[in-house]
């Protein structure tokens, strides 16, 4: 189901391993308007029958496609670890992630999109949870194959069909996956699309796509936004954040959540939506902090290619993103602030054959620096100094992204009552990033972070429009009717 080369001149997308950049991993051909359109067309003559399907094997075709993606679990972790750098423990562990989504909402599928119907003296009302029809699914590289499955596998439960258009910065694991669910599937069901922005667009745009889930960065979410607007599709945008993750004074500062914290920061490169990206430490305990950190640093962080055994941190998607960051240090060293290196290096890579950037923790950077008021997206981490907690609280939500954040403490009761006020969509206590996650927790942001939700109910409920069958008991036979103007009691 991988597109040909049918874009301008039969284009294709080369991905290179950024380990090692002279390693080409795969191609994929990028697909033109012609083609998208064509697949939008046949996904959306398939969805009505396989709306019409039932849920029943709906949901055994993704019990399926589960099963089949668990039995290729190993090659696909090392092709995601090959065309992407996460470390092969994190693809491995993403694989799997997704199998366990699947058979979540293969559980709690049937309670969410089952018809309701309520008869009494007040009438009869059938509450009907309707598939959209063609969904558009727009996926990001950082975790591509689990962000693509939170929106695949409950639009496909809930009776939709769906083409997908993952990024052209790792294209090749995420197809060999939705090619494995899609031979459990009716043909035209599940499709996937390959290029940039202009095929994103050609797919957004599209008058048969009825609904649009989006996870990316904020420039191309307000494009999606705008395209989607032209044919009144609705969007759901999981976007990025900027979290702090704030220590309170009697927080544990020993060796486990040390560990536990600076994988919240660098696990993935830094490369994560929820990462840890701001690090708030009252005054007081600064020194001790910096200690236990970079002690716990030297022993989980050890950075190298991706597929080497023991190597936890490996090297960043591109060589747009190594200038990034290594500008963003820069700039606020230039302003007077100190980049502590972190971590051990694996002595069999050859570092400068890859996109790797050396782990950092920033120290005594402006509040205004580039590093603290924008979402890094790399393996450098602020620490922050303060000493109320009114004036934290206020640093922390001045920031315009709002989509996770936590709160270490010894007393659960305090972290909770400050977690509270964090303006976040999901703030974990002692523990952040991956870790804090729950598959009964709802997932996604608040303000600049995007709207709509993953995981857990709310995540089944963005793919079905409640549509209602009603007749008012007064209009029921032998009902008392009601006045021509009448308002309902
Ligand atoms: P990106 O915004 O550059 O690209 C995301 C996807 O959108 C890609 O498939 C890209 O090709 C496509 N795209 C770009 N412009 C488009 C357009 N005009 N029309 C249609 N499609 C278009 O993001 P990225 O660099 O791939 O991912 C990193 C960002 O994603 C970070 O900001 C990160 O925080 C965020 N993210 C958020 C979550 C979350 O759940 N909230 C999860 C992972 C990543």
């Amino acid at each position: 189901m991988t597109a040909p080369g049918d874009g301008p001149r039969g284009a294709v997308i080369e991905r290179e391993n950024p380990s090692r950049t002279s390693e080409l991993v795969g191609t994929v051909g990028v697909s033109g308007p012609e083609r998208v359109d064509a697949l939008v067309r046949r996904a959306d003559a398939a969805q009505r029958s396989w709306a019409a399907t039932g849920i029943a094997r709906r949901l055994a075709a993704l019990a399926a496609g589960a099963d089949a993606i668990a039995g290729r679990l190993e090659p696909l972790a090392e092709l995601l670890a090959r065309e992407s750098g996460k470390v092969l423990a994190d693809c491995r562990g993403e694989v799997g992630f997704a199998g366990t989504y699947l058979r979540w909402v293969v559980e709690h599928a049937p309670a969410a999109y089952a018809d309701r119907e309520i008869d009494d003296a007040a009438g009869r009302l059938l509450r009907l949870p309707r598939p959209y029809g063609v969904v558009a699914a727009i996926t990001p590289w950082n975790a591509p194959i689990i962000l693509t499955l939170l929106k695949v596998a409950p639009a496909l439960a809930a009776g939709n069909a769906v083409v997908v258009k993952p990024s052209p910065l790792a294209p090749l694991a995420v197809s060999e996956v939705l090619r494995l669910l899609a031979g459990a599937l009716p043909d035209g069901t599940l499709a996937v699309v390959h290029g940039d922005a202009a095929a994103g667009a050609a797919l957004v745009g599209h008058p048969l796509v009825r609904k649009v889930a989006f996870t990316g960065g904020g420039v191309a979410a307000r494009q999606v936004a705008a395209t989607a607007a032209t044919q009144t599709t609705p969007v759901v945008l999981e976007l990025g954040g900027n979290d702090a993750a704030i220590f309170l004074p009697d927080a544990d500062l020993g060796t486990e959540p040390m560990r536990r914290l600076v994988l919240a920061s660098f696990a993935t490169s830094g490369q994560v939506c929820m990462a840890a990206k701001r690090l708030y430490v009252h005054r007081d305990r600064r020194d001790e902090f910096v200690a236990a950190y970079r002690a716990a640093a030297a022993e989980v962080l050890r950075v190298g290619d991706a597929l080497t055994p023991g190597v936890s941190m490996g090297p960043v998607i591109s060589a747009g993103a190594v200038a990034r960051i290594e500008r963003i240090v820069a700039a606020a060293v230039a302003r007077g602030a100190t980049a502590l290196p972190l971590g051990t290096v694996d002595g069999g890579t050859d570092l400068a054959g890859g996109y790797f950037v050396a782990p950092t923790l920033v120290l005594n950077a402006p509040d205004d620096a580039e590093v603290i008021t924008g979402e890094q997206f790399g393996p450098t981490v602020p620490l922050l100094l303060y000493d109320d907690e009114e004036e934290l609280l206020a640093r922390v939500n001045a920031d315009e992204l709002g989509l996770g954040g936590s709160v270490w403490s010894a007393d659960e009761e305090r972290a909770f009552a400050l977690a509270r006020r964090v303006e976040a969509g999901f703030v974990f206590v002692n523990t952040h990033n991956r870790t804090g996650l729950s598959l009964r927790a709802p997932f996604g942001g608040v303000k600049r972070s995007g709207y709509g939700r993953e995981y857990a109910e709310e995540g089944l409920a963005e793919y079905a429009q409640t549509c209602v069958v009603h007749a008012p008991g007064p209009f029921r036979p032998g009902g008392a009717g009601l006045p021509a103007n009448a308002y309902p009691g």
